[in-house]
């Protein structure tokens, strides 16, 4: 199968050097692009920027921002099988970006305006085919299993796979997936490469079960 993987963070650039990101390190995205490339899938990977270099797969495309993640992502989303969203895009971004450098002495005070980025994972549910299968992370400290499930809803995916900030950088992770169909995994301590493995075995089993229901 075409499977489509989103990981690491995005960068929304406030100046021509400054930016808003987060701690995430494209780890998990890149054991699940490696996961998937080892169970003979063929595989796109759109990551954001992180230190560590992509795994080699069938098709890799760098970006920065969450807006072009999601112009990646819906070249790509037509022509996949499953899209597998693992990237901590940045919900927000700049109202605008300053031209060269901000300086110091421009402003005792500054007030940054953000707009919200679009919802990459449910944007592309809304365009989805009825065999596409669509598989979710949420990064939760508190309250975790409710706002999981309510993301699953949300976003109308297939399944999400819950972990822990404790996840971030790490090679471990504790992950506990959730399905649309109400089936519950975990949760689970294992490697990044272990979990990446449960998760490809997963989107293969919902893509079977989407390909046996009769045509819409
Ligand atoms: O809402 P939250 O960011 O916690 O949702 C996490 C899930 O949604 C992840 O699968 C993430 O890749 C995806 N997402 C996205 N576009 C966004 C925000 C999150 O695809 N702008």
């Amino acid at each position: 199968m075409k499977i489509l993987i989103t990981s690491g963070p995005t960068r929304e650039y406030i100046d021509a050097v400054r930016y808003l990101s987060n701690a995430s390190t494209g780890r998990m995205g890149y054991a699940l692009a490696m996961a998937a490339k080892a169970a003979g899938h063929e595989v796109t990977l759109v990551h954001g920027p992180t230190s560590h270099n992509p795994p080699r797969v069938d098709k890799t495309i760098a970006v920065t921002s969450a807006l072009e993640m999601f112009q990646a992502v819906g070249d790509e989303f037509a022509a996949c099988d499953a899209l597998i969203a693992c990237a901590a895009v940045s919900d927000y971004r700049p109202r605008e970006k300053f031209s060269g450098k901000l300086k110091r002495e421009a402003a005792k005070e500054l007030t940054l305006e953000l707009i919200q980025n679009p919802d990459i994972v449910q944007e592309m549910a809304a365009r989805r085919r009825q065999q596409q299968v669509l598989i979710g992370f949420a990064l939760e400290a508190e309250s975790a299993e409710d706002y999981a499930r309510d993301k699953l809803l949300r976003k109308r995916l297939d399944a999400i796979v819950l972990n822990t900030p404790m996840a971030i950088g790490s090679n471990e992770t504790t992950i506990t997936i959730f399905g649309a169909d109400g089936h519950r995994e975990g949760p689970i301590s294992e490697d990044k490469s272990a979990a990446a493995k449960r998760i490809i075995t997963l989107a293969e089993a919902l893509l079977e079960h989407l390909r046996s229901l009769p045509p819409e």
